[in-house]
């Protein structure tokens, strides 16, 4: 869609044989090789730190060669050429073999001492100094006759792209010349609006593509990466304010508050006050669902803020003017307890057809995939009929098959793992003309105002930021895991905490101990290297460790349930249950019980393999200790070595309790930085160039163009171009890491 020149297979641009390899990196056309942006920018001046090369690594270092000489090897016959490059510190072999020497001789002359040059290849170490075999390698300055030209290439940045062994950043940085010489402004179609550009003062697409991948100056390229990365934030803007009023263009029903209803009643037998932030952000919401556009809002608040009334508020006020709530939760278990805890905050008003029940009562069902067939049976009629004002399930409860009467609000808890799909799917139920319901969404996990921004842009934001008075905070502990005598304490504590009638979580990343996979639940931060490489023992499984407690005496006599996401509904259901009566005061689990569940005896949790989490998931998970008025503790056991990365995340996280401060560190910390994914999947749709803490201005005014544009022309008939950008955006790669994000 943006240009024939664009998507011309890069078959047909370099030959069939030559594509291949590009082929392997994803690259099939013209688009897809100029999106290929170089990770760095090499200067031929500035030498490439040779001390931190490490065995197995795939390199491209500038270097200066110092020698090279070739000999026939006597003991294996043949020749080889060593050359030595160096860093004017620090040097690295080369080794070339050959049968004859003559063979080597083009190398040889090639390479002199004092030539600068770009050395590619797989590390090895050999008799202990670091070595490229077979290097591939570009020298600087070479290929070019005259003096003058010469000079000007050896001063230019080097682009360095994301390579393979088969194809080295040079050849991608030829191709890319190839590709982009003959392209002009008219053989693309840019998906950044012309009069946005100009607004913003910005090059167009192909000269910001000459600007990354020709540039002069650090400045060319600087200026071309600001566009692209202004355009990346412009594209996703747009996706979002196009859903924002396509969501708003739907029919909705109307639902004011009905003075005398069950809203009024349960306000009455509220046993506590609203927190102001409970009031304002219900308020809000009770005017969105009076209004006639559907409500699209975002509520986040810490764990233990008081979302789930602020929701069953907003329900109530839905099934007082003739509709029906729906609450999904994540899981069957958090669902079955949402079920609880809603049947006692309403106490007689959920008794509807019961004995004793109020005189304006409703009917609140849980529907689960697992639940037994008569059971799930009369909900579905309950559902179908209206009688159920309520009804509590997981995601699968917008599934095909469940009929609502007259489906009003759609509560989300926990929005983390209900992507934008997701939504899209829940506001494309039923007819064009038809209504849609309105829809909340609540998240425990803070959001920086610009994730908030970017991957929530669809929706409006309200925030608790106050929690109920009379919380215990949570102390924090990082417990190196190769101190016996720290660990030891560790499981004393939790034994004491035991002993005085408390309750403790031990969380480990994995299920079983070879379960190589990870946990199935476990958000683990992906492509984080091992910090002590291979030697690294295999992470700590929730059975494994459930059997090591059983032994230990420090928990002599203890009874020690387990919970992860691979049980049955029902055997989660009574660990759960079990743990909470306290028949089972110390559970073994993976993160399951990351979100929601509330057990207000837990006062210690202890995390294993701490440094494998995610901050903003460890806090999560600290969240589920302290509800009740004992004050909790969190140990996080880590192998966290001193001045490591993991180190410094478990200390920030030992340091504050502001869930806020963390999701931001979290984010930067992150090596992938970015909450969309972008290179990690390396596919076409994904954001590359885009960092949403770090580029936050530009994020905010990208979505205020967008925003004024999507006004001016909600269809976006005018930009073709922008429209196939955003399809291609939402394309499943980016799609899969929203729903996961
Ligand atoms: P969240 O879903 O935000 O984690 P909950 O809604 O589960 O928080 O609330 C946590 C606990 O605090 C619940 O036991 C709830 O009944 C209680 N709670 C909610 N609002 C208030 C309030 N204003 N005052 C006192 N307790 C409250
Ligand atoms: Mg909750």
């Amino acid at each position: 869609m943006v240009g024939t020149r664009w998507d011309e297979p890069l078959g047909r641009l370099l030959g069939t044989r030559a594509a291949g390899p590009f082929a392997g990196l994803g690259l099939h056309t013209a688009g897809d090789l100029l999106r290929h942006y170089p990770r760095r920018y090499a200067s031929p001046g500035r030498l490439t730190d040779l001390s931190s090369l490490s065995p197995g690594e795939h390199v491209t270092v500038m270097a200066e060669v110092r020698r090279a000489t070739v000999r026939t090897m006597r003991s294996r016959g043949g020749a080889i050429l060593e050359a030595v490059v160096t860093d004017g510190t620090r040097e690295l072999s080369l080794a070339f073999f050959a049968k004859k020497a003559g063979a080597l001789r083009r190398h040889e002359s090639r390479l002199r001492p004092g030539t600068l040059g770009m050395f590619t290849g797989v590390v090895r170490f050999y008799r202990g100094a670091a070595q490229l075999t077979h290097p591939d390698y570009q020298l600087v300055g070479t290929d070019v006759d005259d003096e003058a030209a010469a000079l000007v290439e050896a001063t230019r940045p080097i682009p360095v792209y994301p390579a393979s062994a088969a194809l080295p950043t040079w050849r991608i940085q030829r191709a890319v010349r190839t590709v982009l010489d003959p392209l002009t402004e008219e053989d693309v179609n840019d998906p950044l609006p012309t009069e946005v550009r100009e607004r913003v003062g910005l090059p167009g697409l192909v000269e910001s593509l000459r600007l990354v991948h020709e540039p002069y100056t650090e400045q060319d390229w600087r200026r071309g990466r600001d566009r692209l990365r202004y355009e990346e934030a412009f594209v996703l803007q747009a996706a979002m304010a196009r859903r924002r009023a396509q969501a708003a263009a739907r029919p909705v029903v109307a639902r004011p508050t009905t003075p005398g209803g069950l809203l009024a009643a349960f306000d009455a037998r509220l046993p506590f006050v609203l927190t102001a932030g409970q009031q304002d952000v219900g308020a809000q919401i009770a005017e969105d669902l009076a209004a006639d556009a559907p409500m699209q809002r975002l509520l986040q608040g810490e764990v233990g803020s008081g979302k789930t009334v602020v929701a069953l508020r907003a329900m109530l006020q839905v099934v007082d003017a003739g509709g029906q709530a729906a609450l999904l939760a994540p899981t069957e278990v958090l669902a079955t307890q949402h079920l609880r805890t809603l049947r006692e905050l309403l106490g007689p008003l959920a008794q509807e057809g019961m004995l004793g029940a109020a005189d304006r009562a409703t009917r609140v069902v849980l529907l689960t995939g697992s639940q037994a067939a008569a059971a799930r049976r009369e909900a579905l009629l309950d559902a179908a009929s209206g009688a159920a004002g309520i009804v509590v399930g997981t995601h699968a409860l917008l599934g095909e098959h469940v009929q609502f009467a007259d489906l009003g609000l759609v509560v989300v808890d926990e929005q983390h793992r209900f992507g934008v799909e997701q939504r899209d799917a829940l506001r494309s139920r039923g007819d064009e003309g038809d209504t849609v319901p309105h829809l909340l969404v609540m998240t425990a996990t803070p959001i920086p105002r610009t994730v908030a921004m970017t991957v929530f842009g669809d929706l409006e934001v309200s925030t608790l930021t106050e929690v109920p008075a009379g919380r215990a905070p949570v102390a924090t502990h990082v417990v190196p895991a190769d101190n016996a005598a720290w660990t030891a304490r560790t499981w004393a504590r939790v034994r004491e905490e035991v002993d005085a009638g408390r309750r403790a979580y031990v969380v480990c990343p994995r299920i079983t101990a070879d379960d190589a996979s990870g946990a199935d639940d476990a958000d683990l931060l992906s492509g984080e290297p091992d910090d002590q490489g291979a030697t690294r023992p295999p992470l700590r499984a929730v059975e494994e460790v459930a059997d090591e407690l059983a032994t230990l005496p420090a928990l002599d006599g203890v009874r020690i349930g387990t919970l992860h996401g691979r049980m049955t509904a029902a055997a989660k259901d009574d660990a759960m249950a079990a743990f909470a009566a306290g028949r089972t005061p110390v559970l073994v689990s993976t993160t399951v019980i990351e979100v929601g569940v509330d057990v207000p005896e837990a006062s210690v949790m202890v995390v294993l393999d701490a440094e494998r989490f995610g901050l903003s998931q460890l806090h999560q998970l600290r969240g589920r200790v302290g509800r009740g008025t004992d004050p909790g503790l969190c140990l996080l056991v880590a192998r966290a070595p001193e001045g490591s990365d993991a180190a410094t995340r478990l200390a920030t996280l030992a340091g504050t309790t502001d869930g806020f401060e963390l999701a931001t560190v979290d984010l930067e910390l992150r090596r992938e930085g970015d909450v969309l994914g972008a290179s990690q999947s390396g596919s076409a749709s994904s954001l590359r160039l885009l960092r949403v803490v770090r580029d936050a201005a530009l994020i905010a005014r990208a979505r205020d163009e967008a925003r004024a544009l999507v006004d001016r022309d909600p269809a976006l008939e005018a930009w073709p171009a922008l429209l196939a950008a955003i399809d291609e955006w939402l394309e499943p790669s980016a799609q899969e890491y929203l729903d996961r994000a």
